[in-house]
């Protein structure tokens, strides 16, 4: 049985350990933070388990289904009725239904029937392939109007890309709104979303528990500052500390991965790794005795106000688990160089609750209880129209070393689901390799 070593104890590194060790390998996750989990950690609220950023399922994330029910806890994943709206020119809208858009009144009719037609042609078209190198944006604007473009769309890809939503790919985007749509049951109006009795941290334990009872160990606070290829397989340097092991899969960013290899890694490899570009993402939680709006989720297609997002987690999730309490998100994506990476909590909280009280005039901040923000780096790559050209193999140039991380995932949009499928794959490409 081979030594492996596993960087980052994201889902895409824990579900590879919990693989590797089923078949019996010695692995070490060795995860930078205080605790694992990644991009999908939690931390606690209102006395619970509860995701630093945002997180549900749809139906069609069928690897993180499987991986649930192979944990044994397929009884903890229950699904709940979304809701969403979107707040547009002063005004929160429906938007849960396709009969929603049909009489969401700041498109004129034409433009409405426009962009049901088209999301019905983006649900039914398999071709992914046409819409590689095409812009998500402009491609909006041609076949939806301008209108529907600037009101829909552009807030949108802005809110998740920032200034570099015009470069997105329209592959990207079919992908978010074929899946999505696919999700929906025959006849179900509004979409089912999948959330763990306790929260991801369900999952993340699960998983935990399995690697380690099947011999795995997993470090916390061990940050990995370099790799080495070794005459032996590769070595791995851990606060000061270099130990080798026969494989390494790394599961961190792209750009990370390229600093923890350094000169060692093959140019054309190395320059596809620093070509991908992330942004980050400042997420606010916070708790209140007070209820603020009636739906799921809300995109605020304003361009002017700070944030993209606002959740009422508890109009998913029943408050009675959060002691009561009704429990909010507020988040944003933004390049790591954007001043909410840099303002003060205080400042940052003055500014979105200033603008929240705008949207929702009955928000009164003395209400209240919790408030946390997170600010984590690398939480999105941009997916430009020459994207898929420029992905990083999984097997690096390094003979024993793989990479596994969210920016090789395409055309879909990263989501635990596709971390779990990737970490799969990465552990078969591993135990591949040790076949004689
Ligand atoms: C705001 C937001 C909302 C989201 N909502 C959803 C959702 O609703 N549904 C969904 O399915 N997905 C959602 N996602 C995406 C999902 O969280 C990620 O796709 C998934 O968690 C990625 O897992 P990963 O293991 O590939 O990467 P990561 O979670 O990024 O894990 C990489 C790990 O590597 C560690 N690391 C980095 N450098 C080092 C080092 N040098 N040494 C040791 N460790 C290191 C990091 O600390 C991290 O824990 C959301 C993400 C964000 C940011």
């Amino acid at each position: 049985m081979a030594k492996i070593a596993i960087i980052g104890g994201g889902y895409t590194g824990l579900t590879a350990a919990y693989r590797l060790t089923k078949l019996g390998h010695q692995v070490h996750v060795f995860e930078r933070g205080s605790e694992v989990g990644g991009l999908a950690a939690d931390f606690t609220v209102a006395g619970a388990h509860l995701e630093k950023t945002y997180h549900h399922l749809f139906r069609t994330d069928t690897d993180i289904i499987g991986l649930t029910a192979e944990l044994g806890i397929e009884d903890t994943l229950g699904w709940h009725t979304g809701s969403l709206k979107t707040y547009y020119n002063h005004r929160l809208h429906d938007f849960s239904t396709p009969v929603d858009l049909l009489k969401f009144t700041p498109l004129p009719l034409w433009d409405r029937i426009r962009t049901a037609l088209v999301a019905l042609y983006l649900n039914r078209t398999k071709n992914w392939r046409q819409f590689v190198d095409v812009s998500a944006y402009e491609w909006m604007k041609k076949f939806n109007g301008r209108r529907a473009a600037q009101v829909i769309w552009e807030p949108l890809l802005k809110g998740k890309f920032d200034e570099r939503y015009k470069e997105v790919s329209m592959a990207w985007l079919w992908a978010r709104l074929h899946i999505r749509s696919r999700s929906r049951r025959p006849g179900e109006m509004k979409e089912k979303l999948g959330y763990f009795a306790g929260g991801f941290h369900t999952f993340t334990r699960a998983l935990v528990e399995k690697i380690t009872a099947q011999g795995g160990t997993i470090h916390t606070g061990a940050e990995v500052t370099s790799i080495a290829e070794h005459k032996d397989g590769v070595s791995v340097t851990v606060d000061g500390t270099e130990a080798v092991f026969d494989r390494l899969l790394a599961t961190v960013p792209s750009h990370v991965f390229a600093d923890l290899a350094g000169p060692g890694l093959a140019s054309e490899y190395r320059d596809r790794l620093a070509g991908i570009d992330y942004l980050g993402a400042v997420v606010m939680v916070f708790t209140s005795e007070q209820k603020i709006g009636d739906a799921y989720w809300y995109n605020i297609n304003d361009l002017t106000k700070p944030f993209l997002v606002f959740i009422n987690h508890t109009n998913l999730i029943d408050r009675r688990n959060y002691a009561g309490r009704y429990v909010y998100y507020i988040g944003t994506y933004r390049p790591h160089e954007h001043r909410s990476f840099t303002l003060s909590d205080d400042q940052l909280s003055d500014e979105w609750f200033t603008e929240l009280a705008r949207i929702f005039p009955e928000f009164d901040r003395d209400k209240i209880e919790e408030r946390h923000i997170f600010r984590l780096k690398n939480a999105q790559h941009i997916v430009t129209t020459d994207y898929e050209d420029r992905i990083p193999a999984m097997q690096t140039p390094l003979k024993h070393v793989w990479l596994a991380n969210f920016s090789q995932i395409y055309p879909e949009d990263r989501g635990t689901n596709y971390a779990v499928r990737e970490g799969t794959k990465a552990a078969q490409l591993i135990t591949d390799s040790l076949a004689p």
